[in-house]
């Protein structure tokens, strides 16, 4: 064994297939200083009693990249390296075994064309002639991805291992990281059992462990082992190896060939998460205990699907424990916490598969300093520190394990880890019908259920049954009042003498503003790609309020605090400070006024102001900003007035036609007036230019802000890539993400977010269109567009500005 190094560039924590695949990405862009520390052997935690299944269809267009990318290194890793991989490419069979699940299987099919995975939706016979096995008589239908593989994890990862050590980095195994070392809120170093070594980054890629080792530096990483099982038959007639894997979601269960046999796993409705008293030290190459009542829900599912294997002994029963998170994707990136501490976990069974692709993203990033593609999606700075309390991940681990094949439809909730962290109108919003979802933990409301009606979801890929509460609560905001509890927004308080300059620095707009005026502002990279879209209010010559959405609050803070340098600022969270009510619709002037003095005329109170007023018996600040595309104010209550001034909003505009309004009506109003949302409109790939919010970037101000370069660069030659906005021609369909655009029978991109116009009275989407010689305008005005939907294109209006008041009357009225 190789001595311990005193210093390393970095140091990565864990030898599973992450580890693995982390060291050998860095070590291929370069960096040989890399030392791979293992507490046991490669492997030995949850990589090596891996199913090997290689899917590569992911969630988005990034993820679906890197695992496409996974596959093909899996495939060339014995030329490089010399160590066989296992990895073949047999395809895959997805399985429907009711309408509803095929409509999202071809949703999937069309996802997939843009995503550019091959893909076929193929009928109950031909799932039959591929997979002869299998009963047919209940399956709807099925998708067959040729390019769907399956790997041996052990030698997968011995193949990375081997070309990280190929190419110089150091793998050091029975060595265990004790503690970190940090310096002024950064990585110093890490103490192993062998001794230490000073670093400048450390990489924790410790499986089920990682929580406790994220808590070493103090970083939030939520995520709970769970057991995880399945099971290897003896020899079957008929079984060969080249069986595509099957899944049959309904049935919770996947299958493929295992010498000859069949290997036979799946993800149960309850789950038994584990792990709560600790992971014993001696946990290696380690199984937990056959729990054959468990088990008997998924090999009930195999038995009807696969009649002959209730006849085939079992080999293997296999129950390892594997990572779950909250939401049930990866955890990845830097920690806003401390820096210089990376992480790769919480794979949620899909390490094996993943794991490639995530360890050459976050090599990149490391040594790049910043994501090299937008991965949002699997972002460490998506989670909040409240989410590593162990009675909160314990019991969401419960639901998430089957969340996996489980239907995913639109707008699900989790039904565990619920009631978390409310607003304090929560109690007041539910007795008025409110039905909540949850976002950061928040509980908000989503919609409003009608009197004689359940506040609870009931899910499918049509119109849900809150649909017509919904619109009936758009119709309000637009005709006469609507009142939103937005207290999840996150606030952010910048105070300082040079809190101006700082911002002026990240801003693409002007901020250097008098004092009460709210500025609508993107935060862009160096790539000019958007980081951050809010607002940021003057509230006093060196005081700066800034408003962001719950999900990106960690994200956007992190953004801020990291470019700080050593300006005279303190930047403090405020979020708990205020409710925040949202009064929107045309009559949210004349419902003021019965509670205020103050002016709220044009003249006085203009688009964009905001002031301290006295409202009821409270004095809150109101800011005439809205996301809905008409009149009206935000009101920053402090938290212990809020139910006082709800109270008095309630009674004065009941006469006005004041009605509560939901998030989903909230996006049914803003997709009229294409009003943008980060994380699917906007992202560190799109510039402000390619998302038509040229009019929010300041280009000729004085400070030269980040990201300036490259968007001056950009204006130089036609924009290749634009987001544009569809309305459907038919009233019928729905729109959500990810529907192939198609221009003239070409497809020239997808849509980023999709919600019903209930007053245009369609479903309307924006998505960017690519084209290598510019998307003009006249490109948009022209050609037969369409969007496709569940592998039916759909015909649809294309526009460069919003169908709902493109001149902003209503907004400034
Ligand atoms: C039954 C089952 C079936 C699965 N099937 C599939 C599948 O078909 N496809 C798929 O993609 N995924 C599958 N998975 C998931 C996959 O196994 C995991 O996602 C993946 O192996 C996780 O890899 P990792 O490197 O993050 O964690 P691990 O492999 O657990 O590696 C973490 C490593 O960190 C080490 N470590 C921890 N603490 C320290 C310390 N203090 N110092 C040094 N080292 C430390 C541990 O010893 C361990 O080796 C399955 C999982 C299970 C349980």
């Amino acid at each position: 064994m190789s001595p311990l190094p005193s210093h390393a560039r970095v140091v990565v924590i864990g030898a599973g297939i992450a580890g693995c695949s982390v060291a050998y990405h860095l070590t291929k862009l370069g960096w040989r200083d890399v030392v791979l520390l293992e507490r046991r052997d490669i492997s030995c935690g949850a990589t090596w009693h891996a199913a090997g299944l290689v899917g590569q269809l992911r969630a988005t267009a990034n993820l679906t990249l890197l695992a496409k990318y996974g596959a093909d290194l899996y495939e060339r890793l014995e030329a490089e390296t010399g160590q066989a991989t296992g990895f073949r490419r047999p395809g895959s069979i997805g399985l429907a075994r009711t309408a509803e699940r095929m409509h999202e299987l071809k949703r999937l099919a069309s996802r997939a064309r843009c995503f550019g995975v091959d893909v076929e939706v193929i009928t109950p016979a031909e799932a039959g002639r591929r997979w002869p096995l299998i009963r047919t008589d209940d399956v709807v239908g099925a998708l067959w991805l040729p390019r769907d593989g399956r790997t041996n994890p052990i030698d997968t990862t011995l193949a990375l291992a081997r070309g990280a050590r190929q190419r110089g980095a150091t793998i050091l195994e029975n060595t265990a990281v004790t503690g970190l070392r940090l310096r002024g809120g950064a990585i110093a170093g890490v103490s192993t059992t062998a001794g230490d070594i000073a670093c400048e980054a450390v990489v924790n890629c410790g499986g089920i462990w990682a929580r406790e080792l994220g808590a070493l530096a103090g970083a939030a990483v939520p995520l709970h082992a769970s057991e995880h099982f399945y099971i290897v038959t003896e020899p079957i007639p008929g079984v060969s190896p080249d069986l595509p894997v099957l899944r049959d979601p309904d049935g919770f269960i996947y299958v493929r060939e295992e010498v000859g046999g069949l290997l036979m796993g799946g993800f149960e409705p309850m789950a038994k998460p584990w792990g709560m008293t600790g992971i014993p030290a001696d946990f290696a190459f380690s199984l937990l205990p056959e729990d054959w009542d468990h088990f008997q829900v998924l090999m009930e599912q195999a038995i009807h699907r696969i009649p002959a294997i209730e006849a085939a002994p079992v080999r293997r029963h296999v129950n390892g424990p594997e990572s779950f998170t909250p939401d049930g994707r990866y955890l990845l990136g830097e920690t806003p916490e401390c820096r210089g501490f990376y992480v790769a976990a919480g794979f949620n069974s899909i390490g094996i598969a993943s794991g490639a692709g995530a360890g050459k993203a976050l090599a990149e990033w490391i040594v790049g300093g910043e994501p090299s593609m937008d991965l949002w999606d699997v972002d460490i700075r998506r989670v909040a520190p409240f989410q590593t309390n162990p009675r909160y991940l314990y019991d969401r681990t419960v639901e998430m394990v089957g969340k996996a094949y489980a239907m995913h439809w639109p707008f699900d909730q989790p039904a565990t880890s619920r009631g978390v962290r409310a607003s304090v109108l929560h109690d007041r919003l539910a007795a008025r019908g409110a039905c909540f979802g949850v976002v950061m933990g928040w509980e908000r409301a989503n919609w409003y259920a009608t009197p004689g009606m359940a506040p609870a979801y009931r899910y499918s890929y049509g119109r849900q049954n809150w649909f017509e509460c919904s619109a009936e609560e758009h119709r309000a905001v637009r005709e006469a009042v609507g009142l939103f509890d937005q207290s999840s927004f996150a606030k952010l308080r910048l105070e300082g003498p040079d809190a101006a300059g700082v911002l002026q620095r990240l801003c693409a707009n002007d901020v250097a503003v008098p004092v009460g005026r709210v500025v609508y502002t993107q935060m862009l990279n160096q790539r000019a790609g958007i980081e951050c879209d809010l607002t940021v209010t003057r509230i006093a010559d060196d005081t700066y309020f800034i408003v962001t959405g719950a999900a990106v609050a960690t994200h956007d803070t992190d953004w801020i605090r990291r470019h700080l340098g050593d300006a005279r600022v303190v930047l403090t969270d405020v979020t708990s400070g205020s409710a925040v009510l949202g009064v929107m619709g045309p009559r949210s002037r004349a419902l003021l006024a019965r509670l205020t003095d103050a002016d709220l005329s044009n003249g006085a109170f203009p688009f964009l102001a905001s002031r301290e007023i006295w409202l009821g018996a409270a004095r809150v600040r109101a800011c005439r900003i809205t996301y809905v595309g008409e009149l009206g104010w935000e009101l920053y209550v402090p938290t212990e007035l809020a139910s006082g001034v709800y109270d008095a909003l309630v009674a004065a505009g009941a006469d006005l036609g004041l009605r509560h309004a939901g998030y989903h009506a909230m996006d049914s109003l803003r997709i009229e007036k294409a009003y943008r949302s980060w994380g699917h409109d906007l992202g560190s790939e799109d510039t402000p230019l390619e998302a038509g919010l040229g009019f929010a970037v300041r280009l000729d101000k004085r400070v030269p802000f980040l990201g300036r370069d490259a968007l001056m660069a950009q204006r130089e030659k036609p924009l290749r890539r634009r987001l544009v906005i569809f309305t459907l021609e038919d009233p019928a369909p729905l729109l959500y993400h990810d529907e192939p655009i198609w221009r003239d029978g070409v497809l020239v991109g997808r849509i980023t977010s999709g919600a019903y116009g209930h007053t245009v009275g369609r479903a309307i989407g924006l998505g960017y269109v690519a084209h290598p010689d510019g998307v003009t305008d006249g490109f948009v005005e022209s050609g037969r567009w369409e969007l496709e939907i569940a592998c039916e294109r759909q015909r649809a209006r294309a526009q460069l500005s919003p169908p709902y008041d493109p001149k902003s009357l209503r907004v400034r009225s």
